[in-house]
């Protein structure tokens, strides 16, 4: 299964990798814990199913944000330096 998002949870600042499942629903797995959630995160993975519409729940604090909003995303910053 191939991660096709990453995001930032603008909550928790957790790093989230999204799964497309076969169904048609997703999975939100948590990648790298934000500090806030590092001794208390509720869950680590998310199923959500078809119906869920286009909101990502973060497992590790249980809110829900629309990625499609600027505070989006790691784009691809974190790939280390070519040169
Ligand atoms: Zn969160």
């Amino acid at each position: 299964m191939e991660s096709l998002v990453k995001l930032k949870c603008p909550t928790c600042s957790s790093r989230l990798d999204i799964f497309d499942t076969p169904s048609g629903g997703r999975i939100v797995s948590v990648s790298l814990l934000g500090d806030s959630v590092e001794q208390n995160a509720a869950a680590l993975e998310l199923f959500q199913p078809p119906d869920a519409g286009p909101k990502i729940t973060c497992p590790a604090c249980g809110r829900s944000f629309d990625p499609s909003e600027p505070h989006r995303s790691i784009p691809m910053f974190n790939r280390p330096r070519a040169s």
